[in-house]
Parts: C-alpha cells; structure tokens; sequence
C-alpha cells in the first residue's frame, strides 16, 4: 500500500482538473488511467470533433498532393492533429511535480476507507491509499443496436475519427450536439446526411425558436432532418435504413449512433458503498461530495456536467473542498453550453422548463433579435441566426439566452458575465459593442428590452410586483 494525498480516478479533464489543482497546491496524487491521458474530450470528443469542423469549413482543404481522396486527407489530419495533442499530454501529465501517473484498471477497495486497488494490463494489483478519492471515470457512447446492421458499419464517437474514407450517406440517430455537429461537419465535406431523432426537434434541451432556426439552416444547406422517429431495421443489399413511422432512407453507407452517454460507473466498487447512483451518474452535493466522507465524483460520471468547460468548473470546486475545507464553496458555477453546429447554438441561464415553473408568463418578457438584421449578418451572407433573451420584467434580470448563429460560443461569454454577476438588461444597454459584430445584436436585444420597460415603467413595475412579491415574501418567511 502506498500513502498519496488523494488518489484520481481517471484522466480526462475532470481528473485532470483536480489532480494538477491539487498537485499545484503541494498535495500528492496518484492519478490512475486506464486508457488514454486526456479522456474523450483529447481522443474521441472536443479536440477531433473541432478539428474536423474547422478542416471541414477551410477553402483550402489539406492534401498531401496525393490522390487520396478529399475526405479521407481530412480525416488523417483530424488523426495526426489529436495524436499529436495525446502525445504531448502524455508526456506533460506525468512531469507536473506531485502528480503520479498509475496505469491501469481502478477499484475502490471493500478493504479498507480511501484505498483503490489498480489493476495493471500484466495483471499486478497495486493497492494506493489517500484520504480523498475522486472518481472521475466519464461516460461511454450509450449503444442502439438496430436489426440488421452490422458492427462495421455502425459508428459511435469512439469510431467515427477512425475511418479511413467519408460515408456517401450518413445517417446520424440522435439529434443532440454530438450527433449535430458531426452532421454538420460531415456533410460540409461533401457527403450525404440525415438526421434521424425521436425527439420533436433536434437539440431538444433547447429553446424551442432557436432549435427551428437551427434545423431551418441545417436543412437549407441539404441536411435531411427527421424527427419523431427511430430507426427499426437495416436492410444490408440495398442500404435501406428502415424508421418507426414506416418510411426509409435510401443508399445509407453507414450510421452515427449518437443518443447520449451513459456514466462509466460499473465495476468501480460502488455497490457496497453508501452511494447513490442513478442513470445520470453518481449524485454528488454542489462540490463534488458523494456523502461518503473522503469519496468525491466530478465530470460525466456525475449529473452536473456533459462538457469540459463544466468538468473543469465543477474539478475546480472538489479541489477546494479537498485542500481548502472552511472555505465557503461559493455559488455554483453558471456554465453555458455550445453547440459547434453550422450555425453554431449557445446558451446560458436557467433551464426552459425551470423558468416556466418559477416565472408566470406575465413576470417575464421574451426579447427576439433576428441576427440577420444586424449588419454583420449582410456583410457575411448570414441568412439565420437569432439571439433570444427571456428576462424578468421590470428588473431585467436575465433568467436564460441562447445565440443561434455565427461565433455564438464566443458571444454567450458576455451573457455568461452578465448572468453570474447578475447583470441586468437595463445594464447591458449601455454596453458598447464594437461595429459591425454579431455580437451587437444582444445590445439590440438591450434596445428592445429598455424600449418596452422604460416608456411604461409604473406598469412594468406593478406587474412585477404582483408576479414576484409573494414568491419573495414566501422565501422570507
Ligand atoms: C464527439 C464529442 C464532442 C465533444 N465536444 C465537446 C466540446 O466541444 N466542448 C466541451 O466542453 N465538451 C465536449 N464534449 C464533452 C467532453 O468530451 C466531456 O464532457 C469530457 O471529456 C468529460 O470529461 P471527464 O473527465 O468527465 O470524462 P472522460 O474524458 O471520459 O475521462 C474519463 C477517464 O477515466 C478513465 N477511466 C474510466 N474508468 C476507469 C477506471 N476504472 N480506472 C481508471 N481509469 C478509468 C477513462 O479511460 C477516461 O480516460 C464532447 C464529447 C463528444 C463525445
């Protein structure tokens, strides 16, 4: 047995977040890996999903001067690229002074509080004791097996970036970010996609105005959505995808499954533990506590987060929890979310359904800019795009906004600013934003607000009395 300050399960950018946090703090970690440094988000998610989208948008695609084909110079670049960001991870991860690097398969042991015992590929047991464990084992591809269709031709994110040529017809099922920006990116190469989703729209968390723009555009440009359908059958001989509602799509060459991830939670040891586990991973307190004193969970393996940026903000919150204790853990963090779709879709604030339970109709207003009435949009040839912004009447304070169009990942900061630091539209009125930006149009979404407050303001003001007030007084209570 070996004695570290903490023993990390996992090195993806969950671990990778507490174990460098805490090792910069002069504590000892044993970061265990049994696959590769970096997680999905260097191998199989962020970083080649990025990397495609942005060969995939270039006028001067790369080629080797050869006669390989387009797509398939494409997807070697995505390859050597992530290769090359793994290497050097692999490489930097274990020089950080504290950090040691353990690979192998992790356990939390039955024998004993804060051990793991790491199996190694020879099949050694090293048992490593700490008196934090953090696991943060992300999630896995959730699987759709569809009669018929064989393995080879079935792809998940761990697959796709292998492929050596482009499908002629992809069909993507799911309709969320992974499976929107890959068909995004994917027909942007040149190939035939079609959506395929049992929801009622793709990216169906979403605001409901911003995912009709989203899927106007995707169409607009010949991507084949469908919606409210799952596929049944594959008919091999002639590449007949066949879906619940009867019909088909034809001369299908090979099928994304993207329907979600599921928490990599099994064989962990968890079960003789007081910890709950839901099909949304482990359920954790605001920073990361599992209730087992000492046993944490951050990243995918939990409900909190989906996305790096989150595993990062959430990690960030178990190393102080671990190094600092009686420190105030502070607000939970707000995290935006980005879809790297064409056009892109961000969002930040509360959750649609959240915001309808909490605020009656009449205590909010709903602002709408059409992005492609800003100039930037003309200059661009933008022809969708629209940022939407529910507020509280009256106060302005933003409860969500959501970016469909051009650099929305990067415009969403500004809102994410103004939601944390509960900056109200009456406030970003008078932010000045450079001319011409798509960014812009959330200070015209500032202009709409001011224009339908200012001129009125003892009837906006007793209308957010009547709709506020008693859910205030009933907190106070
Ligand atoms: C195609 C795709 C694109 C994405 N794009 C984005 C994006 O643009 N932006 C964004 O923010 N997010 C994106 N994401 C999501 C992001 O990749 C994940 O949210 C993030 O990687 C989660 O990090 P994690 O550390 O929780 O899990 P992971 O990255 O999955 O890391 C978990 C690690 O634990 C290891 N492990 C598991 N079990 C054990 C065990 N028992 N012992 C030892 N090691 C173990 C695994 O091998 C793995 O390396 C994308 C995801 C996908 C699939």
């Amino acid at each position: 047995v070996s004695d570290h300050d903490a023993v990390v399960i996992g090195a993806g950018s969950a671990g990778l977040t507490v174990a460098v946090g805490l090792a910069g703090l002069g504590r000892r970690v044993a970061l265990v890996e049994s696959g590769a440094v970096g997680g999905d988000c260097t191998n199989t998610g962020c970083i080649p999903s990025k990397t495609l989208i942005h060969l995939a948008g270039r006028p001067d695609p790369p080629g080797d001067g050869s006669s390989v084909p387009h797509g398939a110079a494409v997807l070697a670049q995505v390859r050597r690229r992530r290769d090359e960001l793994a290497r050097r991870e692999r490489v930097e991860i274990p020089a950080v002074e504290g950090i040691e690097l353990v690979e192998g398969t992790a356990v939390v042991s039955g024998t004993g509080p804060g051990i793991v015992d790491v199996t190694g590929d020879d099949g050694t047991i090293r048992s490593i004791r700490a008196p934090h464990v953090v696991i943060a084992t992300g999630a896995r591809p959730r699987r759709l097996p569809i009669d018929g269709l064989p393995d080879e031709l079935a792809l998940t994110n761990e697959t796709v970036f292998e492929q050596r040529d482009l499908p002629r017809h992809l069909v993507v099922v799911g309709g969320g970010a992974v499976g929107i920006e890959l068909a995004c990116a994917v027909h942007r190469l040149g190939s035939r996609v079609t959506v395929v989703t049992r929801g009622a729209s793709i990216l169906s968390a979403q605001d409901r105005t911003a995912t009709a723009v989203l899927t106007a555009a995707v169409r607009s440009r010949g991507i084949d959505v469908r919606t409210g359908v799952t596929p049944t059958r594959f008919v091999m001989h002639t590449g007949a995808l066949e879906l619940s509602d009867g019909s088909a799509v034809a001369g299908v060459d090979r099928v994304l499954v993207a329907v979600g991830r599921s928490p990599r939670v099994e064989g962990l040891g968890l079960e003789g533990l007081d910890v709950e586990v839901t099909t949304s991973g482990i359920t954790t307190d605001d920073v990361g506590g599992t209730g087992v004193p000492g046993l944490w969970a951050v990243g995918d393996v939990t409900a909190h987060s989906q996305t790096t940026h989150g595993a990062n903000a959430y990690g960030r919150r178990v190393v102080q929890a671990i190094a600092f204790p009686r420190l105030p853990a502070g607000r939970r963090p707000v995290v935006p979310t980005a879809v790297f779709s064409d056009p892109e879709v961000a969002s930040v604030g509360l959750d649609v359904a959240e915001i309808e339970r909490r605020w009656p109709a009449s205590a909010r207003r709903r602002i709408e800019i059409d992005l492609t009435t800003v100039d930037r949009a003309f200059t661009d040839d933008v022809t969708h795009g629209v940022v939407i912004v529910d507020a509280e009447r009256f106060t302005g304070r933003i409860l969500r906004a959501t970016i469909v169009g051009p650099h929305a990942s990067e415009s969403i900061g500004i809102v994410t600013l103004a939601v944390q630091r509960r900056v109200s539209l009456h406030r970003l009125y008078r932010l000045v934003h450079p001319y011409p930006t798509y960014a812009s149009a959330l200070g015209k979404a500032a202009d709409e607000f001011a224009r339908q407050t200012l001129p009125h303001l003892p009837r906006e003001g007793a209308a957010w009395c009547r709709s506020r007030l008693p859910v205030m007084l009933r907190r106070y209570r």
